[in-house]
């Protein structure tokens, strides 16, 4: 640029002027001095104007290049936008980043250089800023956006566009609900994000938009209004997240749990599994195995894979040359099969995935809460290539829920066997039994017959008492086998408990059976070496015939028992047939009703109280109260014989009233005396819940004695109310209402359905003792008992296991996390008065431990019955 003015030296006005204004002017003549250099050049040089009017223009520090083509008039070098940067060193150290700028002016015929300088450090760091902030915003992978308050897009990074396929023009100007909300943005969250902005701390959301191509995105928005000093919000500042993985995981884990909680069976959960997965990552074909205790493969799901494939899968056993699967199981690691043609684990199993262009596969196992391997998770793909980072995240999801799925139906498995089948001996039991006999007279032809043998062995009391338990157990097992072995298959051979067994023979001519039978016995009787002793086997059989003594089920058993007595007092070892002539049990059974009625109108039965012992501080849980009768004539006579005969004969609704009754009255003396007894539980018969009155017996029982209803339990067992809609399902629900507690007796022994058991108004479960004895030998029983604790405890009910009788059952039934036990390890039932020494002795026990764990003697205390909780002496 070239100014025209006439003589410069003159011109005072244009000094004082340049002299003022804000920018620096330097003014060198043609002989490269300064001849002008004004306030604002002083403070920018550090150098003063008198020290450089008249020096050389190379004091003004620029380097060589710079200053020769600011004083070459013919190149316009600053002629750019913003002139050139510089950093001018001031003589005190310090530095100045400046904006030069140069024009030429002529005057009288020569030319002079104006320099002007802009001090730029301000600017500069501001510039610095703003390119730092954008290079952050746009490294980051969520979405940055900044809005005017009206919500017109002024600002987005990188990631924004990577999300949504705007840049940041096309995005510029735009409001940002027009430019992403869509059909099925909900209007509702944007009101509510609208709200977020207006709130000081801002907030979140997860809202359904669209990108650029109108493809759906869920996105978490993170939505904060930047105000002045007034308060005015000036932008708005949001951090969108796309959650679309995240929210499909978690439908993903809806809807197994989902499948899960409506107890739909395992095959139907995979599979919906598999197809969830093959929607959200469509690259990939998906299989779930389950892997058994024997370390068997059972496909589950596997919806895209030929059904021939997995059904030849079915009952391979795991190993590291088993494919992708079978070596995921074996070493409990992830496998990948990155070629299934050339991999040798894939040998024997690559054709039908290839013929169906399946070429890799990458195998995960699934792990149980012990870390055992219960199943694989599988991924084929079409490719031959690894897993992708989202492929990782939902098989992180999917082991989690397979392990769910595959130990809930290990758990029903063991507890339908445990329902359906003699532990000891793997025989079916009395309640599939009476199934299995139900199943054959109903397929039963005319004319022909179906027999069935009662078997009790003799003599097997003195096998258990002279050679012990395990004798007995291992004696048992050996009948059984040996039974088993003379049957043929269709036959039926069963266990009803203790020493009785039962053997159906569906489908024969009544001539058939005494020769079977008498073939039976005679196997039987082969000697049998336990403990180094030969012990004799034999069994005493009773037969009745179907259709010919009887036609239902009940009666053909108590005919064989009868006969099965007749055998042995006819010498025991042998085999009698019913018949009619056998009735002598009637009469004795009639002199029973008899007696029980007159005990029940003179108030000669009792209830005795068996403690219930918490296993955490062994403080008392409760009692549970048992019938006794004790009568003049027959002697004692246990519940297991007269509560079921009060059953038959329609005692037991007097038998409960009673009980609930005198329940309540001990109670009452009790809490009078200041004995803490926190409840009774009582035990009451299925029928007795046919009796829609029972609520409000319940509640007068409770109310005569003026007792909370939490001081009574009510024990019923797996029979009552299968069925929602039945009276005893009401007599339940009513009774919860009145809140009074419903504990699950027997648990283990009967029907168990689990999600039935989830939909029942009870507070408690109680394992059967059953299961005790061989709590410490076997690690079935052992599975089992965890495996109620742990239903228990997902359903929130306390466990309580009763007959435990040894240290060795506590200590396990504690460590496994069960509450409470109840057994003779404690205390037997005992009358009410021999339990109040019980308790009081028991109390003092604890008392005394706990003082000795404190430090303090405990003087005089009562000889220590089993204390829970305190150090065993
Ligand atoms: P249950 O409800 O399972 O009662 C537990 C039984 O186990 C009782 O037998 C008890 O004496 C016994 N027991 C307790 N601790 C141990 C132990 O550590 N080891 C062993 N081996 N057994 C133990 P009990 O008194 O002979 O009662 C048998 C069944 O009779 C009871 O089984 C219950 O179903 C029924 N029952 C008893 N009292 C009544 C009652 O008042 N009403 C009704 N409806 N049924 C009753
Ligand atoms: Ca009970
Ligand atoms: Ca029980």
């Amino acid at each position: 640029m070239r100014q025209q003015t006439s003589s410069f030296d003159d011109q005072s006005l244009w000094r004082v002027a340049l002299d003022h204004t804000r920018d620096a002017a330097v003014i060198i003549d043609h002989d490269h001095r300064i001849c002008f250099f004004n306030q604002a050049a002083e403070h920018i040089w550090g150098l003063a104007s008198t020290e450089m009017i008249g020096s050389a223009a190379d004091r003004l520090g620029l380097d060589a290049i710079t200053l020769e083509r600011a004083l070459r008039p013919d190149i316009d070098v600053f002629a750019s936008e913003h002139g050139l940067a510089i950093d001018i060193a001031r003589p005190d150290g310090t530095a100045v980043s400046a904006e030069l700028t140069r024009s030429t002016i002529g005057v009288d015929g020569r030319d002079y250089v104006l320099v002007t300088a802009r001090d730029l450090t301000t600017e500069l760091k501001r510039r610095k800023g703003i390119q730092l902030l954008t290079a952050i915003a746009d490294r980051t992978n969520r979405a940055v956006l900044v809005t005017d308050p009206d919500l017109t897009i002024v600002y987005t990074n990188a990631a924004f566009e990577g999300l949504f396929g705007y840049s940041i023009d096309e995005a510029k100007g735009r409001n940002i609900v027009d430019l992403l909300a869509g059909q099925h943005t909900k209007l509702r969250t944007i009101a509510s994000l609208k709200k977020w902005i207006g709130e000081y701390h801002g907030g979140e959301e997860e809202i359904l938009v669209y990108d650029k191509h109108g493809e759906e995105i869920w996105i978490s928005a993170d939505v904060k209004a930047l105000r002045n000093a007034q308060g005015d919000i000036t932008q708005v500042f949001s951090l969108l997240t796309d959650i679309s993985e995240t929210r499909q995981l978690r439908m993903l884990q809806q809807l197994t749990l989902g499948a899960l909680a409506d107890d739909i069976p395992i095959i139907d959960v995979a599979e919906r599994m598999c197809r969830f997965v093959e929607k959200i990552a469509p690259d990939v074909v998906c299989s779930i195995l389950h892997v058994d205790a024997q370390g068997v493969v059972h496909p589950l799901g596997g919806p895209s894979l030929p059904d021939d494939y997995s059904r030849a899968l079915d009952g391979h056993s795991i190993g590291p040359q088993v494919g992708s699967c079978g070596a995921a199981a074996y070493f409990g690691k992830p496998v990948l099969a990155i070629d299934l043609a050339t991999d040798p684990r894939w040998e024997a199993f690559k054709t039908r995935p290839l013929e169906i262009g399946l070429r890799a596969c990458w195998s995960s196992p699934i792990k149980a809460q012990d870390g055992r391997v219960i199943g694989t998770f599988a991924f084929y793909f079409r490719a031959s290539r690894p897993p992708s980072r989202w492929h990782r995240r939902i098989v992180d999801a999917c082991l989690h829920l397979g392990a769910l799925a595959i130990e809930r139906m290990e758990a029903r498995a063991q507890i339908n066997r445990l329902a359906y089948f003699d532990m000891l001996t793997g025989l079916p039991n009395r309640s599939r039994l009476r199934d299995l006999i139900a199943a054959a007279t109903s397929v039963c032809p005319d004319g022909r017959t179906i027999a069935l043998a009662f078997l009790d062995v003799d003599n097997f009391k003195d096998i258990n008492d002279t050679l012990g338990h395990a004798a007995g157990d291992a004696f048992l097992v050996e009948f059984a086998r040996r039974l088993r072995d003379q049957v043929e298959p269709g036959d039926v051979v069963g266990r009803l408990g203790g020493d009785e067994f039962v053997v159906v023979l569906p489908d024969r001519a009544p001539a058939e059976v005494e020769p079977i039978v008498a073939r039976i016995t005679e196997a039987l009787m082969r000697p049998f070496v336990l403990c180094n002793t030969q012990v004799p086997m034999s069994a005493s059989v009773g037969i009745s015939l179907y259709p010919d003594n009887a036609s239902d089920i009940d009666t053909l058993i108590n005919q064989a028992d009868t006969a099965m007595y007749r055998a042995k007092r006819s010498g025991r070892s042998t085999y009698r047939l019913f018949s009619n002539d056998m009735d002598g049990v009637a009469e004795q059974r009639m002199a029973h009703v008899t007696a029980l009625r007159a005990a029940l109108a003179s108030n000669r039965l009792a209830l005795h109280y068996q403690p219930q012992i918490r296993t955490a501080d062994g403080a008392l849980h409760g009692v549970e109260a048992m019938a006794r009768w004790h009568d003049p004539v027959l002697g004692f006579v246990p519940p297991t014989k007269f509560i079921p005969l009060a059953e038959e004969c329609g005692l037991i609704d007097q038998i409960a009233c009673w009980s609930i009754r005198e329940a309540c009255r001990q109670m009452g003396i009790w809490r009078d005396q200041g004995l803490d007894v926190p409840s009774i539980s009582l035990n009451l018969s299925p029928i007795n819940f046919e009796n829609a009155g029972l609520p409000a017996l319940v509640a007068q029982a409770l109310a005569t004695h003026q007792l909370p209803p939490q001081a009574l339990m009510l024990e019923v067992t797996e029979g009552v109310a299968q069925d929602n809609r039945s009276v005893a399902h009401e007599t339940m629900m009513a009774l919860r209402r009145i809140g009074v507690g419903l504990s699950l007796d027997d648990f283990g022994t009967g029907y168990s359905n689990l999600s039935r058991l989830a939909q029942l108004p009870i507070r408690e479960l109680k394992i059967d003792r059953g299961f005790m004895s061989e709590l410490a030998s076997s690690p079935t029983a052992r599975a089992v008992v965890t495996t109620v604790v742990r239903v228990g405890q997902s359903l929130a009910l306390s466990v309580v296991a009763e007959g435990v009788e040894t240290e060795a059952q506590f200590q396990l039934l504690s460590d496994l996390g069960c509450d409470v036990v109840q057994g003779f390890l404690y205390a037997p039932a005992l009358a009410p008065d021999a339990f109040e020494r019980w308790l009081l002795d028991y109390s003092a026990c604890r008392a005394g431990a706990m003082m000795e764990r404190i430090g303090v003697a405990a003087k005089d205390s009562p000889v220590p019955s089993r204390v829970a909780g305190s150090q065993r002496p």
